[in-house]
């Protein structure tokens, strides 16, 4: 999609802090981040959200966790524990409508869920 931010990264046409790529994935560090580590995962291909990516082409979600995890190691958290999210519609605060897999952790992360607990 030409108009999509996360298409132009893949594609290279928007700088972005890589982390990790396989075939069908990319990996780069979120630009205002939430936690200590805050990477976010993308399939290389267009798709709006990951229930739609989920409908569409299984293995290419199986693949966006599988990579989210292979980073959370290289990045040293996967013994501390991480989160993974998947933020859908407009309560969540989506911004990007190009599936992406946020990776948080590095620290003891916060409770979630409503803004005032
Ligand atoms: P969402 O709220 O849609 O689940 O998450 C979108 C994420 O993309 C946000 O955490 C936001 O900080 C991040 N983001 C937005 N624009 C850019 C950008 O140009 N580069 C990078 N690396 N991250 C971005
Ligand atoms: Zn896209």
């Amino acid at each position: 999609m030409s108009d999509c931010l996360f298409c132009k990264i893949v594609a290279g046409e928007v700088p972005s802090t890589k982390v990790h790529e396989t075939e069908t994935t990319m990996a780069f560090r979120d630009i205002n981040p939430q936690a200590r580590v805050h990477i976010l995962v993308v399939p290389k291909t267009h798709h709006e959200d990951a229930v739609e990516l989920a409908a569409a082409d299984p293995q290419l979600l199986a693949d966006v966790l599988a990579t989210g995890a292979a980073v959370a190691k290289a990045e040293g958290i996967d013994v501390s524990g991480y989160r993974f999210v998947f933020n859908t519609g407009e309560d969540a605060g989506r911004t990007v409508f190009h599936a992406h897999l946020h990776l948080l952790g590095g620290e003891l992360l916060g409770m979630f869920g409503r803004p005032t607990g």
